[in-house]
């Protein structure tokens, strides 16, 4: 089997213990990861501290910390094939999504690259004669990032990139589930010449690596992406080092889709909002919110196109639809669908498992208009199963869309401009995408707010949040400071 290591301080390590990787197009162990405990995960803080406040890094120009950057960022684009292997083999995902997104994955490094020295601070106005304020943009320290295993490099450059840009350093903890990207991606961070401790990669479980790592009194903040309930334990662990939190988390967005729409883009996108990664997205357009006029014929077109989808090996190009990343997920996706179909929805295709080895699970939709309680339009799934509701107005659209815990992305099928800009102000998500779906940028800000929780990756912004502000006063006068018990 292969084995793979953890990399601290600018060297590759064996963890504490090891843990047996399953390849999901089989269900069996193909790799030994290294597994962090308290001892690695320590070691791993205390070598981003040591790295922050060291000359090598602390003394580095903006400009520099750019140019390294960038280095990063070609040598991701190099290996990019190298790492979409290893993603696939690891996590399920199908090579022609992996290929793509890690080619992409490059482009974000290069943006923070740019954005390092332009991360400026500011002089006041101030309002007190003879004096000079200013402000300083500092870095905030160490930073803990924590990903989820689908599409562990993507979520991790939108951590890695602003946060190196403001001259942080980095602890990333790999997702237990299919953490061989992360650890290859190390080898190759280290060949750019970042000093040593700058990124430090480990992976682990959440109880022994995840919950130390981010209570560790020396971490400064946590940049979690992640599911809700895991969230929670971040931010309680935040009340030990106080750590700010930025929490990228799970979504349940709806595809609304108006009877004026262009139905032959509406379905694509649809098939690609929900089918795209296996479902196993976070913006995965999981709730199909369509108009009764239009919802016969719109799911029958679905239907014909979920179940000619070409499901297969991971690695194979032709693949549409490859395994679920765990046997727990494709657990969870069956029971869902069980208890709604107990409490009233209809299947409409798929929604049983497949006789055959791995983690497989076909693309299934289910029409919830008669359960609009049911557990598959309140639970993220994770997985390639689309709920329906059909809707008669645009308020009840409004309302259908808005009724959710989550509030991540949503996508609005219409032709009609005024009605789609009443639309946009009304949806609560952080994200609108209006005739199109799961267009992403570095240049543009992602994240959500209620259960999707809050902070914004991508964009300006993103690396403005991994710095503090020092506000610094100079007294310009040459008069001596008066005495203050001297009464004048
Ligand atoms: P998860 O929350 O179970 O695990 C995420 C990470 O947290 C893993 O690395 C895990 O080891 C770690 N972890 C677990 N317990 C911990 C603890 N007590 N303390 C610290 N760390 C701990 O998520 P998952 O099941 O791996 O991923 C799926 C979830 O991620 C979904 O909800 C999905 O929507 C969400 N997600 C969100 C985005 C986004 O950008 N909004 C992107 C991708 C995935």
């Amino acid at each position: 089997m292969q084995q793979f290591q953890q990399y601290i301080d600018g060297a590759f390590s064996d963890g504490a213990a090891q843990f047996e990787s399953l390849d999901p197009a089989t269900g069996k162990p193909w790799a030994l990861m290294p597994e962090a405990r308290a001892g690695d995960v320590s070691r791993a803080v205390e070598a981003a501290e040591r790295a922050f406040h060291a000359p090598e890094w602390a003394g580095m120009t903006a400009s520099q910390r750019g140019k390294l950057l960038l280095r990063l960022a070609d040598l991701v684009a190099e290996n990019a094939s190298r790492l979409a292997e290893l993603e696939t083999r690891d996590t399920g995902k199908i090579i022609r999504e992996t290929s793509a997104q890690i080619a992409y994955v490059a482009e974000y490094y290069r943006y923070y690259a740019g954005l390092a020295d332009k991360i400026e601070g500011a002089h006041l106005p101030i309002d007190k004669p003879d004096m000079e304020v200013w402000l300083r943009r500092e870095p905030i320290g160490v930073v803990a990032a924590v990903v989820p295993w689908n599409s562990q490099l993507f979520l991790s450059a939108v951590k890695i990139g602003p946060a190196l840009a403001a001259g942080c350093t980095v602890v990333l903890k790999a997702s237990e589930d299919g953490p061989a990207p992360m650890l290859e991606f190390a080898r190759i961070f280290d060949q750019v010449g970042f000093p040593p401790g700058v990124l430090d990669v480990i992976t682990g479980f959440g109880p022994e690596c995840g919950s130390v790592l981010t209570s560790h009194p020396k971490v400064a903040h946590v940049a979690f992406t992640g599911g809700p309930a895991t969230a929670r334990h971040i931010v309680r662990n935040s009340a030990e080092n106080l750590a700010s939190t930025s929490l990228e988390l799970g979504g349940k967005s709806p595809f609304i889709v108006f009877e004026d729409a262009d139905l032959d883009s509406a379905v694509n996108a649809q098939v690609s909002g929900i089918f795209a990664a296996t479902g196993q997205s976070c913006v995965a357009g999981s709730r199909l919110v369509v108009q009764n006029t239009i919802k016969e014929e719109f799911l029958s077109r679905l239907k014909v196109k979920a179940e000619n989808v070409v499901m297969g090996a991971p690695q194979d190009m032709e693949t549409e639809v490859g395994p679920l990343c765990t046997q727990r997920q494709r657990e969870n996706a069956l029971s869902l669908i069980d208890a709604s179909i107990a409490q009233g929805a209809r299947l409409i295709t798929g929604g049983t498992a497949l006789d055959r080895d791995g983690f497989y699970f076909p693309p299934t939709i289910i029409d919830c208009s008669g359960a609009p309680d049911a557990p598959c339009v309140t639970n993220e799934f994770f997985g390639p199963v689309l709920s329906v509701l059909g809707f008669d107005t645009e308020a009840e659209a409004l309302e259908i869309a808005n009724n959710t815990e989550f509030g991540l992305a949503s996508g609005l099928f219409t032709r009609d401009l005024t009605r789609a800009h009443r639309m946009i102000r009304g949806i609560r998500s952080g994200i609108v995408w209006v005739n199109t779906y799961r267009a992403v940028s570095p240049i543009v800000p992602f994240g959500g707010h209620g259960l999707s929780g809050h902070g914004r990756e991508g964009g300006l912004q993103a690396a403005l949040d991994y710095t503090k502000v020092k506000a610094v006063w100079l007294r310009t006068s040459d008069d001596p400071v008066p005495d203050p018990f001297v009464m004048r």
